[in-house]
């Protein structure tokens, strides 16, 4: 390769500078920091964290019922009736309080500052669907690529960079998708539930076990109709409030 003679004599300064931004790329990347305020819930610093994430929010609404009810909406009601179910055991973090945006690693910064033991985003499927009984539990599929980085690393006992930090939890983030899913074949809402992995920017970030939950699709009129009910998402709360317990006992009887 061809250089340039006269770039030559800023090498010394540019390595410097390629070093420093380096460094400052893994300080960034591999100390998430909190950019918002957020809800510390409960008291006493001895009961396990949940993060619990509401999807969206602010200007992105996420799918709409037919009679233009927000995904947003809906998401926040039911975390909060979430967090309800699980503080007499659980401290609990919700990744937005109100109405306002927070990106993927602005979520993924708050759960891991919190020190969560695990992670659950609220999301509504949307489109059209003929199931309303079918519901999904996401976990983080990574890349053939980002496992073998993610497996080298580990060998070497190197520092894992965020975005492949959830590879460490695999394993408990599909036990957690099964628990869920477990609770609410049985539970009164009667649903089916499927658990699939997928590369979601949401879970990438995340150091604890962690799961997108989608209950059923808001453009459904039926579906539309229970996610307006509040006895319904109370029952709703419970049932995943249940599935937690049943994670956290699970691995407490693993340890
Ligand atoms: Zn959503």
């Amino acid at each position: 390769m061809r250089r340039d003679l006269t770039s030559k004599k800023h090498c010394g300064f540019k390595r410097y500078l390629s070093l420093a931004a380096a460094a400052l790329c893994c300080f960034v990347f591999l100390i998430p920091r909190p950019c918002l305020s957020f809800d510390a819930g409960g008291a006493g610093n001895t009961k396990r964290v949940v993060v619990v994430d509401p999807g969206h929010g602010g200007n992105d609404e996420g799918a709409k019922s037919p009679e233009g009810r927000p995904e947003k909406q809906v998401s926040l009601t039911l975390a909060k009736k979430f967090k309800e179910k699980l503080e007499d055991r659980y401290r609990v973090v919700l990744t937005r309080t109100a109405d306002y945006g927070v990106s993927p690693s602005q979520r993924a910064s708050i759960a891991n500052n919190r020190e969560g033991g695990l992670f659950i985003s609220l999301h509504a499927g949307g489109g059209f669907r003929r199931l309303t009984d079918l519901w999904s539990i996401y976990f983080f599929r990574a890349s053939g690529e980002e496992k073998r980085a993610f497996a080298d690393k580990a060998d070497r006992r190197g520092a894992i960079p965020w975005h492949r930090v959830q590879l460490r939890h695999a394993g408990s983030s599909a036990l957690l998708a099964e628990k869920l899913k477990s609770r609410l074949s049985r539970s009164p809402i009667g649903v089916r539930t499927e658990s699939i992995e997928a590369p979601l920017a949401v879970l990438k970030g995340l150091d604890m076990p962690a799961v997108v939950v989608e209950y059923g699709y808001i453009t459904h009129p039926k579906t539309a109709a229970a996610l307006a009910d509040e006895s319904y998402l109370d029952t709703l709360a419970g049932v995943l409030a249940a599935g937690v317990s049943d994670f956290f006992a699970s691995v407490s009887s693993d340890e």
